[in-house]
């Protein structure tokens, strides 16, 4: 993790600017530190309200380059504004638009970053995106995990969803940028990325003539050094095919857990959702996912009580989802959104039906999940172990997401994939033994 170090001069509105920057480069992943010592960025907001305050406000600058050669010194402010042509700091932006000096501070930290580490992108595929609106780095999660966004917008409009009215279509983010990022996450200690986007399966489609794919996304990932594992978000099953789910099944590094949005389980309501595929497809997926990844964990979402779904339809939605053997199953009650095409089908179905039939899949949820842990007992897990809960015991989540808890007072496995064999259920999961303190995949 990067270490953020901020000085402040002058007024209290300054002090506040300073806080929401700092907040900026936190929601990047950023730490605050109070040693300029272990800085990585400096942030210096300057003053220009009395020539002693101009003055002390270069000087900080100067220090911050003399005491930290190799840290990024960023200055903003009004003396930055009034003396720009001046300005001896690496990066700095006046009184307007400070927020852009986020961006430009990740952006030489990465520039910094490949220069130590050189690692070559394959020269075939050109990853140039026109319209992504390129946010620069990290976005740090929790502890042990982080997000790459690779991807925003959709194409697809699905009858009940306003994203693609929200976010506009879909455009892929640059293959360099994601890479870059995965790199800077690397070299910030995290052990496992997820990658997200609001439509990931259709990253590189808006890439004119070009073959780059999520599955070039994933590899490229899993050339990082130090990434120890992969986890793909939500995908839509109508870009999944099955040489697409052969390439992730020989990925190493790839989590063999796939959340594949089913919505319905009756080809009707599919049809009605303008969801392009049909419940025969999907199973074909399941299928071929089971066949080359027997271990594999599928999970999805579901839409309770769609427009016009009948009681014999819901049947058949449940019928459908319990055959597929999900390990987890999100369940969503319908809720109407101004302006999609499914808000003016009819007949809609009532709040009262909506509930007993969100409860429904939510049993369903639940056995589902049991079934999957139960399954697990006495299996090799892979455990990225992320809390000593309150209760002394260590958690973290399974390659399958599932929550595995283990009985160790060493504080060594924190932050470790390690082999962890379950013994029983517990709680949300279950809980195991050590089998092996050796990192996996590293
Ligand atoms: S549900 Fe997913 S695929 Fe369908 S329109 Fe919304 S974002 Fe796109």
């Amino acid at each position: 993790m990067f270490k953020l170090f901020v000085q402040t001069l002058g007024c209290k509105v300054n002090s506040y600017e300073s806080d929401a920057l700092t907040d900026c480069f936190r929601e990047r992943g950023f730490e605050l530190t109070q040693d300029y010592a272990q800085a990585d960025v400096f942030l210096i907001n300057t003053c220009t309200v009395t020539a002693e305050a101009d003055r002390k406000s270069r000087q900080m600058i100067r220090r911050a380059k003399k005491r930290a050669p190799h840290a990024v010194v960023a200055a903003m402010g009004c003396q930055v504004e009034m003396n720009v042509e001046k300005c001896e700091a690496d990066v700095f932006v006046g009184t307007k638009d400070r927020i852009k000096i986020v961006d430009e501070v990740v952006s030489l930290l990465l520039q910094r970053l490949n220069s130590l580490q050189s690692v070559k992108a394959s020269p075939s595929i050109d990853r140039k995106s026109c319209d992504y609106q390129e946010y620069g780095s990290v976005v740090a999660q929790d502890s042990e995990r982080a997000f790459i966004k690779i991807q925003d917008g959709c194409d697809r409009f699905c009858s009940y969803c306003i994203i693609p009215y929200a976010r506009g279509r879909s455009r892929s983010r640059s293959f360099e940028n994601i890479i870059s990022e995965a790199r800077m996450l690397s070299a910030s200690g995290y052990k496992e990325v997820v990658i997200t986007g609001i439509n990931i399966c259709a990253y590189g489609l808006d890439f004119p003539g070009e073959s780059v794919s999520l599955v070039d996304v994933v590899r490229g990932i899993a050339d990082c050094k130090g990434i120890h594992r992969i986890r793909l978000g939500s995908m839509e099953p109508m870009y999944l095919s099955k040489s697409v789910i052969e390439n992730f099944s020989g990925i190493e590094k790839l989590c063999k857990h796939f959340h594949i949005s089913l919505q319905s389980g009756s080809d009707r309501v599919l049809n009605a959702m303008n969801r392009h595929y049909d419940t025969g497809f999907f199973k074909e997926l399941v299928l071929e996912i089971k066949r080359l990844m027997p271990e594999a964990s599928i999970t999805t979402d579901i839409i309770a009580g769609f427009p016009s779904e009948t009681r014999e339809e819901h049947e058949e939605s449940l019928s459908f989802a319990a055959s597929c053997s999900f390990s987890k199953i999100h369940v969503f009650p319908y809720s109407s959104r101004k302006g999609t095409l499914a808000e003016q089908l009819t007949p809609v179905v009532s709040p009262e039906i909506i509930k007993s039939r969100t409860e429904d899949f939510l049993e369903l949820a639940r056995l589902s999940h049991q079934v999957y842990a139960m399954s697990r007992i006495g299996c090799q897990e892979n455990v990225l172990v992320e809390l000593r809960e309150k209760d002394g015991l260590l958690s973290g989540y399974s390659e399958g997401y599932l929550r595995v808890y283990l009985q160790s007072g060493d504080d060594r496995l924190l932050s470790n994939v390690i082999q962890v064999i379950p013994e029983a259920l517990f709680l949300d999961g279950v809980i195991g033994k050590t089998m092996s303190y050796e990192v996996v995949n590293s």
